[in-house]
């Protein structure tokens, strides 16, 4: 016979699986001996089995019986008992907490009878009628599906035809009376009667609980949490016992440390003479630990000791529910307690310090979650603020600016020494000068990969996009939003880890973590002064992040443009650059070059606007190896589509067509216009562009891998070390990477030669199409390097276009739980995974010392840099921001 029941005294914490997690740790709190009621556990099993069948499983209700016949026995007390009764409580607890999410019903066991044996045995008349009514209001509710709002509103109208305000005005008589009004809703709301027989009460509740698994707003808060739908809840019998049996009685819930800011010491409140909803619903301000010491001297004895033995036996902090009943303690529930993200790096090293757990625990125990949340500077969480709008909270941060609606404004507005944010519909390359000037940029329109969201965690700066409900003017220079009409120039504040838009300024405070992570720990020190709170977070954080990178087998390497940005990644902890983005060195003043060489007539024109160019390119590459002298240093051959460089089609169009009419036409913008024409594409992300761009325009990639070449070999010359790398985007085909590398061995050779020096820069490839990564063995042959360009490959996987899908139509997608997540932030690892495992291996069977890694913004998901480093990644390379992330989470994958 299948078994469904386990007593508390059998289990552990291992069986959160079968269990729950309540459930479990009720069987290892009454394992270690500590003052659990006795209960039992109807697994899991059973919750599948009814999910599966729409019944109950027929062994469940003998291995009920059993299991109660046992607790009466343990107790001396019988479930429905006119002078002993039992009662008990039947509560959810599934694996994974679903907080308020699931049912409970408490005082099962109470009829007309054993309400009378209650409060004979309470020696409490009025007790006993609440605690019965308390059970028909909660069994109506939950069991029968009556609206709570029947029973509320007797509860007040009894109230007031008596004259009080509070429940506890109310007498035993009064209560009486107020049962059978209940009844009465039960059988005209239910067409039924209130069961009176105890069993049948609990086997009602049973169901309803199991039953309670699958509501509506369960299902959503598992989809948001990414739970399974198909763990099921246990379901945890409980005997009841009692915090409202006098001022000897209490119930309270504590923490073995302060789950705030990781302080240790017992924290918690009480409240005497209530029962555990009365704590949660606030009713009268509870009492401290220290203050429940004077009015229950010994059951605070005995709460401090299975505290201590708790937080032993976890090994962490421990949060507690019990109850007090006439001065005995009861232990109604513990876990392992949820903290903050300064607690979590305190707890973790107080406990190695106190030699309870190893660093490698420590390790675990934190998350680059946590870890970028101390980064970021944040608003002061108790200023006032108004709130304008959300958007999606795209790169993490709290920034404070005047509105400015292009870049050129926000350029001249911060040259003025004024903070700005960036209000755009979208931002495109052009931006990105505006960008840079500015202290922030909220966008209306775009999800977490559009081009401002990336471009912006790049470069660190706070972000928020997709803020649809802005309605920006750009004529008027204003927008509306929330009622709120918002000039150029007022100032406003958004918040980048949660999205928020605020009008008016709001106060930030800086994060002394990050100054730990970009100038070491002395400086961070310095910075914390005497505040001993902070200096102690700093040093936790220093040591878990230096355990990570002690541990950890993957490198982590950051994407970065320019010397600036891999100054900053190094001084985060780079130890390369995995993807340099030649293309933002087309933009600004040298896009009239680029101009040139689109629309050359002949070669000799196009030859002079590359010649143009590579000077320029070279003082770019010079300036990027010099900074990374020494670490690998991969550089990107470009790869936007061409249009990107080039006017907008309907702007140019308009601005010809007027000069036409007016009879001057500018011939410059005629023949621009045809180009423009020319390169207009439907779906641009699926055209020319990366490899395509360098075998279709002639010379373009030979300028790139030249000015390369020959900055490499400048550094060689000035005793430098430069390792640079040379990578082709977008290929699909080892004949595309064929022809490039042809060119590249050429150039190498001939600037080798030309210098005076062996140049031998390893030519590698971008795995963005599903074809490259199913054709990698072939690829590998040519390629001395892969790297997972993973925004392209999920784009191309999916068929989603990264630039449009998060506004248009994810929120519905992860609604109806089609997506858990954005599949351009956590890699999907069944999908385009599957692609980069199968390139991995048959790349690496091809080529046995093949480097890979991977350069899309998966590179500094945590979820994800776990994957990466599963299927056997050399790096990961990630904006440099994300770096010290990165690093962690490298660490904690590897233990
Ligand atoms: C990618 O596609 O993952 C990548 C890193 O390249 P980009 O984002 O520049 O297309
Ligand atoms: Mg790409």
């Amino acid at each position: 016979m299948a078994s469904y029941v386990q007593d508390f005294s059998e289990g552990g914490k291992d069986q959160k699986d079968l269990l729950g997690g309540k459930g479990a740790n009720l069987a290892e709190m009454t394992r270690l001996g500590l003052p659990v009621p006795p209960g039992f556990t109807i697994t899991t099993d059973a919750c599948r089995a009814y999910m599966r069948t729409g019944h109950l499983p027929p062994e469940l209700r003998v291995q009920v019986t059993m299991a109660v016949r046992r607790l009466e026995d343990a107790l001396g007390r019988g479930l429905g008992d006119f002078h002993e009764p039992l009662l008990v409580s039947v509560r959810s607890g599934a694996k994974f907490s679903m907080p308020g999410m699931m049912e409970t019903v408490l005082n099962v066991g109470l009829n007309d009878a054993s309400v009378i044996g209650l409060a004979e045995l309470a020696g409490d008349e009025r007790f006993a009628w609440d605690s019965y009514r308390r059970l028909i209001q909660m069994f109506g509710r939950t069991v029968l599906d009556i609206d709570g709002d029947r029973f509320a509103d007797t509860l007040d109208e009894a109230k007031a035809a008596k004259g009080v305000a509070q429940d506890v005005d109310l007498d035993a008589a009064d209560l009486r009376r107020l049962v059978e009004a209940y009844k009465e809703i039960v059988r005209a709301e239910s067409g039924r009667e209130f069961p009176q027989h105890p069993r049948e009460q609990l086997d009602l509740a049973i169901v309803a609980v199991l039953r309670s698994w699958n509501t509506d707003r369960a299902r959503l808060y598992r989809r948001r949490e990414r739970i399974p739908d198909d763990l099921g809840t246990a379901v945890n019998v409980v005997s009841m016992v009692f915090g409202n049996l006098g001022p000897t009685s209490g119930t309270g819930v504590a923490f073995t440390r302060d789950p705030a800011t990781g302080h240790s010491g017992d924290y918690g409140d009480y409240l005497a003479n209530a029962q555990g909803e009365d704590v949660v619903a606030g009713i009268r301000n509870t009492l401290s630990l220290a203050e429940m010491e004077q009015v229950s001297p010994q059951a605070y004895g005995e709460l401090r000791q299975a505290m201590r033995r708790l937080e032993t036996h976890y090994r962490d902090l421990c949060d507690v529910e019990f109850t007090v009943e006439r001065g005995k303690l009861w232990m109604l529930q513990t876990r392992v307690g949820k903290r903050t993200a300064p607690a979590a790096f305190r707890i973790a090293t107080q406990l190695v310090d106190e030699h309870l757990i190893t660093m490698d625990e420590a390790l675990a125990r934190v998350s680059g979650a946590q870890l970028s949340q101390l980064m970021f500077p944040r608003f002061d969480a108790g200023a006032e603020r108004t709130l304008l709008t959300r958007g999606m909270a795209a790169s993490p941060g709290a920034a404070v600016g005047a509105a400015v609606f292009d870049s050129a404004t926000a350029e001249a507005r911060a040259a003025g020494g004024e903070d700005v944010v960036l209000v755009r519909r979208e931002t495109n390359p052009d931006d990105l000068g505006g960008m840079i000037a500015s202290v922030g940029v909220l966008t209306a329109r775009g999800g977490k990969t559009s081009h401002a969201a990336v471009v912006a965690r790049g470069m660190g700066l706070t972000c928020v996009v997709g803020a649809d409900e802005l309605d920006i003017d750009l004529g008027a220079r204003s927008m509306k939003v929330g009622g709120h009409e918002v000039a150029e120039g007022d100032v406003i504040a958004i918040d980048g880890s949660t999205g928020e838009v605020y009008l008016g300024a709001v106060p930030v405070v800086a994060s002394p973590v990050s100054t730990y992570l970009a100038e070491g720990l002395d400086a961070a020190l310095a910075q914390a002064g005497p505040d001993q709170e902070t200096a102690e977070l700093v040093r936790s954080v220093h040591r878990v992040l230096t355990h990570a990178d002690e541990t950890r087998r993957l490198r982590v390497h950051a994407n970065a443009d320019t010397a600036e940005d891999a100054r900053r990644a190094r001084s985060l902890g780079a130890q390369g650059i995995g993807l340099c983005r030649t293309e933002h060195m087309f933009l600004g003043e040298r896009r009239v070059l680029v101009e040139r060489v689109v629309l050359a007539d002949d070669d000799a024109e196009r030859q002079a606007a590359l010649d143009a160019l590579l000077p320029l390119q070279r003082e770019d590459f010079a300036a990027l190896l010099t900074e990374m002298d020494g670490l690998p240093t991969t550089i990107r051959l470009i790869d936007p589509p061409l249009h990107e460089f080039l006017p907008d089609l309907t702007e140019l169009a308009v601005k010809v067509a007027v000069a036409a009419e007016r009879g001057e036409p500018d011939p410059h913008d005629v023949k621009l216009l045809a180009a423009v024409r020319r390169m207009h594409e439907a779906n641009p992300m699926l055209g020319l562009r990366g490899v395509r761009l360098g075998l279709v325009v002639p010379g373009l990639f030979a300028l790139q891998i030249r000015a390369v070449c020959e900055a490499a070999a400048d550094r060689i010359a000035a005793g430098g070390h430069p390792h640079a790398e040379i990578m082709v985007p977008l290929v699909g085909s080892v004949m595309e990477l064929h022809l490039v590398r042809d060119d590249a061995l050429r150039i190498m050779a001939e600037v080798g030669a030309g210098r005076g020096v062996e140049l031998d820069l390893p030519v590698g490839v971008m795995i963005e199409l599903p074809r490259a990564a199913l054709t990698a063995d072939r690829i590998a042959e040519i390629a001395q390097f892969f790297s997972f360009g993973t925004n392209d490959l999920t784009q191309t996987t999916w068929g989603f276009s990264r630039d449009d899908v998060e506004g248009a139509f994810f929120p519905e997608y992860l609604a109806n739980g089609v997506l858990t997540v954005s599949p351009f932030e956590t890699i999907d690892t069944k999908g385009v995974g599957r692609l980069v495992r199968i390139a991995v291996e048959e790349g690496r069977a091809t080529r046995p010392d093949l480097s890979v890694g991977v350069c899309g913004e998966h590179g500094g998901d945590p979820e994800s840099i776990r994957f990466f480093d599963a299927v056997g990644l050399d790096y990961v390379s990630c904006s440099p921001f994300r770096v010290p992330v990165a690093r962690l989470e490298a660490g904690r994958a590897a233990i």
